[in-house]
């Protein structure tokens, strides 16, 4: 059996820019709002991540 196996390590972000251009860095943010993961640069990034928090709150 091979294929149906999950891979909770392999994350990668799943943010998409306004000019439709793919990330394919590893994800570190998990967004509970959209249920999206997404990369530490475009996590914070309104441009990438629709719901993104606002930024300066670390
Ligand atoms: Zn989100
Ligand atoms: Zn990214």
């Amino acid at each position: 059996m091979t294929g149906t196996a999950l891979k909770p390590q392999e994350q990668t972000c799943q943010g998409v820019s306004r000019v439709d251009e793919p990330c394919d860095h590893s994800a570190q943010q998990y967004c509970e709002r959209c249920g999206q993961w997404f990369c530490r640069a475009h996590y914070p990034d309104p441009e990438w991540h629709t719901c993104a928090p606002e930024q300066g709150h670390v």
